[in-house]
């Protein structure tokens, strides 16, 4: 199975993504995690992205199709991928689309994660994650059961995003819906499109999926 999910940024992508990994056993593909290991490392490619990661800009077109188109060709991706922050624009949409086209794929589904602005400020400006598993936590609406220790394996490190402030916030949601939400109308008119309510707790927003999924 192959499906994208898309919607803007604090949707709540990466958390639905995740699920669907353990539920589905297809692997998520987050072209966000795949930059940040890569200006972790200081590599070339990080060292491009960095600047335009934390202005909240979009990296180039050209970058991020080249990370893409070599990532799916990967053995775990054989069994199908759920992509988590790719396409972001009409260009990726269409490379995406060729490159499953020369391998004889297709995508079966393309879900947005519909939401309100407002509500997403805040949700993105209080997340953190555990620094050694990673899950995700927020200081109002998710807090761990014991301050300052991560539920699922007792760390006691928390990191923040630095792109998840305020002002780089309000930049990633115009971003949001002047390149990313077109691809919304591109997948639309091929038929693809199904929308669940990412205002919902999580456990609701991953019914909906289960019951789009099958
Ligand atoms: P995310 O973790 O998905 O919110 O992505 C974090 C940042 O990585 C974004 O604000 C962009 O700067 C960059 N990024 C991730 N995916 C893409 C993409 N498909 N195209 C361009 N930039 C991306």
């Amino acid at each position: 199975m192959i499906l994208i999910i898309v919607g803007p940024p604090g949707a709540g992508k990466g958390t639905q993504a995740k699920k669907l990994q353990d539920d589905y056993g297809i692997i998520q593909l987050s072209t966000g995690d795949m930059l940040r290991a890569k200006v972790s490392s200081e590599s070339e490619i990080g060292r491009r992205c960095k600047e335009a990661m934390e202005s909240g800009k979009l990296v180039s077109d050209d970058l991020i199709i080249d990370i893409i188109s070599s990532r799916i060709g990967e053995d775990d991706c054989k069994n199908g991928f759920i992509l988590d922050g790719f396409p972001r624009t009409t260009p990726q949409a269409e490379a995406l689309d060729a490159m499953l086209e020369e391998k004889g794929l297709g995508i079966d589904h393309v879900i947005e994660i519909s939401v309100d602005d407002d509500a997403m400020i805040q949700r993105i400006t209080g997340r953190f994650s555990c620094a050694q598993c990673g899950a995700g936590y927020h200081d109002e609406f998710q807090k761990p059961e014991i301050e300052g220790v991560c539920d699922h394996c007792g760390g006691k490190e928390f990191t923040r995003r630095s792109d998840d402030n305020a002002e780089t916030v309000r930049t990633r949601l115009e971003e949001y819906h002047q390149q990313t939400a077109p691809i919304i109308t591109h997948y639309g008119n091929k038929g693809l499109v199904e929308s669940v309510d990412g205002m919902a707790p999580i456990d609701s927003v991953s019914k909906q999926l289960n019951a789009i999924l099958g």
